[in-house]
């Protein structure tokens, strides 16, 4: 049986409002994550939060890039919220910024080899050299911004590849990385193309998270919003409220639909 094949019948998965999310918690992606990079195949790994389910209700070559992805997770409370209206569990949210230390620190015990694409100039590089400070056994081949033309795009993979990585982890923002991963995905050596949104934002310092005890009640989204009010109101005051008013919707067509 092709690996691939033998790579689905593993997935546990569940399908949510037309995506198929993975039932996993933040040890199982960084154990898949490492898996994966471990093999010959290229991986896609992407995330959803409620504003990548709304955009992906809309735009339907998202929602079919993020079903060809080999492992999808669930970053952000309102999908593993949502996800419980259908009867099912999602073991939690896995957010970037809480659990990237530790799965540096077990890439860099494994010996596995990171690319960081993505953000403004010098923010990558300045993730890198904060994780490097706190895991100098980390091996980070190369950082480059996230602001190319798509004419750029195959001279910066060709870059990626002769810095010869097993990870590149890509945050452009969903669902720009997503698209651009999936196009892009046969042109790389590396095993695992990963999308991270602003992650390197938040690694680097240039974006405060907020107090950790709202991060870890659920109100990671009111600390953004305070951070950067202008850019996401309306995709967290407006679009959470969507989202939330979506999935019961959904939820009471499909409870109908089993009626009649
Ligand atoms: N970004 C980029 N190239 C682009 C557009 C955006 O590298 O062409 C970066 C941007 O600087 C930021 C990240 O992508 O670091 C997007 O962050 P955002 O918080 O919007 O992403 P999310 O995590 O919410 O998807």
């Amino acid at each position: 049986m092709p690996e691939s094949q033998q790579q689905r019948r593993k997935r546990n998965t569940v399908d949510l409002l037309g995506v198929t999310v993975d039932v996993v918690d933040t040890e199982g992606l960084c154990d898949q994550i490492v898996e994966f990079a471990t093999q010959e195949k290229t991986r896609t790994v992407m995330y959803v939060n409620a504003d990548c389910m709304l955009l992906a209700d809309k735009d339907k070559k998202y929602r079919q890039v993020l079903n060809a992805a080999d492992l999808v997770y669930a970053d952000g409370v309102g999908v593993v919220y949502a996800a419980k209206l259908w009867g099912y569990s999602l073991p939690g949210r896995s957010t970037g910024a809480d659990f990237m230390p530790d799965f540096c620190r077990t890439f860099a015990g494994k010996g596995l080899r990171l690319y960081f694409l993505g953000a403004p100039d010098g923010v990558a590089e300045r993730a890198a050299e904060r994780l490097l400070q706190q895991i100098p056994d980390l091996n980070i081949v190369g950082t480059h911004h996230g602001y190319f033309s798509p004419a750029q795009s195959d001279e910066i993979i060709s870059r990626i590849n002769s810095a010869k990585t097993d990870i590149v982890v890509v945050g452009f923002g969903a669902p720009y990385q997503e698209v651009w991963i999936h196009d892009n995905a046969h042109l790389f050596d590396a095993a695992v193309l990963w999308g991270v949104g602003g992650l390197f934002d938040f690694l680097s310092g240039k974006t405060n998270r907020g107090p950790q005890w709202l991060l870890d009640h659920g109100f990671e989204w009111l600390c953004r919003l305070l951070v950067e009010p202008r850019r996401l109101w309306r995709r967290y005051l407006l679009g959470n409220t969507k989202f939330v008013l979506f999935a019961l919707w959904r939820r009471f067509q499909d409870f109908i639909k089993t009626i009649f």
